[in-house]
Formats: C-alpha cells, structure tokens, sequence
C-alpha cells in the first residue's frame, strides 16, 4: 500500500504578538492618551512638578520599559491596580474597531499565537475584545503574570528586560528558535533577540538592531512572512507500508 503525505512539522511553533502600538497603529491616538493619563497621575496622585512631568515620563519609559516600573525604581509608593485603573480606565478604546482581516490572518495560522504585553489584564482583554481578536490567542502574558505578587518597592518585570523576555519564554513554554517575536519597540526586539527569539519589528518599514524582519504594518505579515505558513522540508513524501504493518517514510 502506497500514499503520499506531507510531513506536519511547522517550522515555527508559537507566534507570539506585543499588542500596543502592534496589533493596531500608533496612529490611532491610544498611546498619546495613554502617556496624557500616566503625566496626569504623576502630577495629581504623586505631586511631581509639572514642569518636570514630560520629561521624567519619556525619560523613565526609556530607562525602565514603562513609567510606572520607573516610578517605584524611584521610590514613589502607589497601588499598581489603582495606577492601571487610573491611566486605562479614561482611554479612547472606541477609536479601536474590529480588524476582521488580521482576525483572518491569525486564525489561519497553524501556530500557537501568545499576546505579550507590559498592560495590566483588563487592559488586554478590552483591546483585544475592540479588535475582535479576543479569541485569536492561546494566552496573554501581562504585568499580572510577571509580577504575580509584587512587594511594595519591589522590582517591576517587564519588557524589554531580558529577565522579562526568559519568564515569558519559560511561562509560555516556548523554544526560542521555533518561536517569532512581534514588536512595535526596538528596545525590545533587541532583548527579542538576545532571548533568542526570531523577531519581527512592526510599524516601521526599515530593520533595527536584532531585527530579522520589518512591517510596515501587521497587515502585511502574509506577504513579508510566507514561511510562516510552510512546514518544514516542504516536500511530498511516500509513505511504504510493509506486509509487516510497520512504517517506512521515504523522501521521494
Ligand atoms: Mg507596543
């Protein structure tokens, strides 16, 4: 008995997505509204000088991966719920719509797909739900899941630290070299990269450090990325069966 099949080993296992600024364009307004509500806690709830705020939030963005992680490196006491709810709960969700066609591209992916955000849950799961992805992914690894019990004045993990990029890796049970990396920040494509992920810089049309690939836009993943959906040795093969019912795989 003869037939032919195809080998189902996928060259890549995990497709695993940032979501801000990723999923959606930095165009449409949620992160400067985003960055208007953390300068008006700094301002309102930690009495920080105004004149000061709009430097020391790019600044501790910069030095830390988000403001917040950067405030408690500095010292200032606040509750992490309180500061989520205070800088998500006020945004512009409505400009996010429902994006059937990267619905369509993820779903017709083979891969196990895993949202990697530094936002808190709540966060997530409404922009996901406003972009109809909801039940794209397999997970989501947030600030609750890298910080499970954070102790006042405790380090913040989050992106890009490499310690971040490994916990994610480890949580999602990931082999690095099987797995793709999409980011809007080139920050953390780098640490991407040194995690030793395949990495994919998103929003820009040219590669930065530790980038292997860049789009312009999400959207194009299909044609810049056609491996994604290839198996590995994408060839027929023959299938032998012997007398003795025992498999015999023969490259044709
Ligand atoms: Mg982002």
């Amino acid at each position: 008995m003869e037939s032919v099949a195809r080998s189902n080993t996928l060259k890549y296992e995990c497709m695993l997505f940032d979501m801000d600024d990723t999923l959606y364009p930095l165009s449409s307004g949620v992160n400067l509204a985003c960055r208007k509500n953390i300068e008006e806690y700094m301002l309102h709830h930690l009495n920080i000088e105004e004149s000061e705020v709009p430097k020391m939030c790019l600044d501790l963005y910069r030095e830390y991966g988000t403001t917040m992680a950067g405030l408690k490196e500095l010292g200032y006491e606040f509750d992490n719920d309180k500061f989520h709810e205070y800088v998500h709960g006020r945004l512009p969700y409505e400009v996010l719509k429902p994006d059937p066609l990267l619905r369509n591209l993820l779903l017709s992916m083979p891969q196990r797909k895993i949202i990697f955000t530094n936002g808190d849950k709540a966060h997530a799961i409404r922009v996901l739900s406003k972009l109809g992805l909801g039940d794209c992914f397999e997970g989501i690894i947030c600030f609750e899941t890298l910080n499970p019990s954070l102790e006042d004045n405790a380090t913040i993990l989050c992106k890009p630290s490499l310690k971040a990029m490994e916990a994610a890796i480890q949580i999602a049970n990931l082999d690095p070299n099987k797995t793709i990396f999409f980011d809007d920040s080139a920050r953390n494509i780098a640490s991407g990269k040194q995690a030793g992920l395949h990495t994919v810089v998103v929003g820009s049309s040219t590669l930065v450090a530790g980038a292997d690939h860049a789009l312009r836009s999400i959207h194009n993943i299909r044609e810049a990325l056609p491996h994604i959906w290839e198996e590995e040795g994408d060839l027929p093969q023959k299938i032998i069966q012997s007398n003795a019912a025992e498999l015999t795989i023969v490259q044709a």
